[in-house]
């Protein structure tokens, strides 16, 4: 079968339907707006008692969201880069963990410009403008640009997955190729691997490097050039969410074998 070309999603019936710019307009007709300036916390409040009393959002949400700032202050990653960045929640809670941290810079990949405008304008009202910056296209492209072109990363130091799940694999085979994943350096994390799931990845990041060579043998991959020789250590730790059971596949690179 063929997973290098996956076709287009079909928009998610339970988003992308207004209620993105229905938030905005939630969140600056709050009497309490001003106090929301520069505090990412209480952005991130706001936007969850939208999601709560009005419309459910796809963002990642407290509980996954406290889970990964903890990976965050144990990494200290001076760039992290999100693929899929929708209304800005998980930018905002993860820039701002970012700059506590030390960091620098939190990227954010988003391929509708609506969604990336909603997003921008809530970072900005979050304070975060100078540590977030929200990068317009699809996270291949832009992954190329910032790599290849730019040159702007010449290594991932903590990737969060949280775009459509059947991209997640061949934008890791991208990176496998590009030479960025480095080893006891990158950490990715990948949402929702259990809901609705990311079968085809997991089973790569937790495959050893003789499964992986099987694997790239069985598929058609053209054009993308994955990298089976990479040794992953992969970790799913899973939570209860606002909308079931879910999971985070949790990736370091441990070593490269030689063939
Ligand atoms: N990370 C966000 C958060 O937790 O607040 C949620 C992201 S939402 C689950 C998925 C987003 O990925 C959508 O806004 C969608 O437009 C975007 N997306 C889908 N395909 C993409 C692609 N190829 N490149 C970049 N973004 C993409």
């Amino acid at each position: 079968s063929t997973i290098a070309k996956p076709h287009a999603p079909e928009p998610r019936s339970y988003c992308l339907d207004g209620r993105e710019v229905d938030l905005l307009h939630y969140i600056y007709g709050r009497p309490d707006i001003k106090e929301l300036r520069n505090n990412p916390q209480k952005v991130l409040a706001a936007i969850d008692e939208y999601h709560t009393n009005h419309n459910m959002l796809m963002n990642i949400g407290g509980v996954k969201g406290a889970y990964i700032t903890g990976l965050i202050s144990e990494h200290k990653p001076s760039t992290m880069v999100e693929l899929g960045g929708y209304i800005g929640y998980s930018a905002i809670l993860f820039g701002d963990a970012i700059r506590a941290n030390g960091g620098k810079k939190f990227l954010s990949l988003e391929k509708n410009p609506e969604m990336a405008a909603v997003s921008s304008q809530l970072i900005d009202l979050a304070g975060l403008r100078d540590v977030v910056r929200v990068l317009v296209g699809s996270s291949d492209k832009l992954l190329v640009e910032l790599v290849r072109e730019r040159k702007e990363i010449d290594q991932i130091e903590m990737l969060f997955l949280d775009h459509w799940q059947e991209l997640y694999l061949p934008d890791l085979w991208l990176l496998e190729d590009m030479g960025v994943l480095a080893q006891d350096k990158s950490l990715l994390v990948a949402d929702n691997v259990i809901m609705p799931g990311a079968p085809r990845y997991l089973e790569w990041v937790k495959a050893t490097p003789a499964q992986k060579r099987a694997i790239v043998k069985k598929l058609n991959v053209h054009p993308l050039k994955p990298n089976p020789n990479l040794v992953y250590d992969t970790h799913v730790p899973q939570f209860q969410t606002d909308w079931g059971k879910d999971g985070l596949a949790i990736t370091k690179i441990v070593g490269e074998e030689v063939v």
